[in-house]
């Protein structure tokens, strides 16, 4: 059954008496072209757990099937899962669970599968079609909860992946970027017109691939104290950055002065012109501070 074509979406509803929920960021996928590069660059081998987040009515997860040792795919619908259950029924390898992603525990996910074929489990890898109005915390989710994958392959809206690819000194470069990039490198998939989901979007989509870095690329005394200069440094992006973390961990502006000056950042800079090297160097020196 060719799953992705619009016949198929159309039948499927009728029988199941299914509707597209909106709410739910149902928009389904019907180009094979693109589900085959979502598959490609997944780079899933035989002894891969792949875990799909949102798998609709399994475009991607019979695909992924066909590569990976094991698919566990998280539908947080129940309408879906009979049709899961019908549409993937030839593969033995995959298992759907009914469950809202973003309270589901990866890791225990991925220890529950540590033996795959018979094999130890060889690289986790997260695919997906994102529904968009959670694209943001599940991607943080992931990565803020350490989850022990190797890649994140995904979906989502062109605006938001232009936003975790940009670079200092882009219009779009922001928090998201920073956070992103600091876990992940980032690479650019396929731009996806809307034309090709049921129903339609109103926007375009990206697939990016997120690696996880297996060393980060700044060592930090404190992640927390970052990714507070950081927020603070964006939260007003007009603002200096001396003036926006005045105030972070407790700091006057005479103590924020003396940590610009002690890592030579004029105190003029704005975030958005700020390296990840930069807040890094920056967060330290704020540690510093603190502990005196
Ligand atoms: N993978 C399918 C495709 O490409 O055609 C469907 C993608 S659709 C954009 C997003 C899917 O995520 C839907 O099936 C939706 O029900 C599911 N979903 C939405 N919120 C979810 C959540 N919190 N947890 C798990 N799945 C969710």
């Amino acid at each position: 059954m060719k799953l992705y074509a619009p016949s198929t979406i159309r039948e499927i509803k009728d029988k199941y008496d299914f509707r597209l929920s909106k709410s739910l960021g149902q928009n389904f996928l019907t180009d094979k072209n693109i589900i085959d590069k979502i598959i490609e660059e997944s780079f899933i081998g035989e002894n891969d757990l792949v875990i799909e987040i949102g798998p609709g009515i399994g475009v991607l997860t019979s695909e992924a099937a066909e590569h990976a040792g094991k698919v566990i795919a998280v539908e947080i619908d129940r309408n879906l899962i009979p049709i899961l259950q019908d549409t993937l029924k030839e593969y033995d390898n995959v298992e759907v669970i009914n469950k809202d992603i973003l309270k589901t525990d990866l890791n225990e996910v991925i220890e529950q599968n540590s033996v795959v074929n018979g094999q130890p489990l060889n690289s986790v890898r997260i695919i997906g079609n994102l529904p968009y109005y959670i694209t943001t915390p599940i991607i943080m989710k992931i990565l803020e909860d350490g989850v022990k994958a190797d890649s994140i392959t995904i979906m989502m809206q062109k605006e938001v992946a232009d936003r975790i690819k940009a670079e200092p000194g882009k219009k779009v470069y922001g928090a998201l970027s920073v956070a992103v990039q600091y876990y992940c490198t980032v690479a650019h998939v396929a731009s996806v017109p809307k034309e090709v989901f049921i129903p339609q979007p109103k926007v375009d989509s990206t697939v990016i691939r997120l690696d996880i870095r297996k060393e980060k690329p700044v060592e930090l005394k404190d992640v927390k104290i970052f990714f507070q200069c950081v927020k603070a440094g964006f939260g007003q992006r007009r603002k200096t950055m001396s003036n926006s973390i005045t105030g972070v961990c407790g700091l006057s502006k005479e103590q924020v002065g003396k940590v610009m000056e002690s890592i030579g950042i004029d105190s003029g800079r704005r975030a958005e012109t700020m390296s990840i090297e930069e807040f890094a160097q920056l967060s330290n020196s704020v540690y510093d501070m603190i502990r005196g």
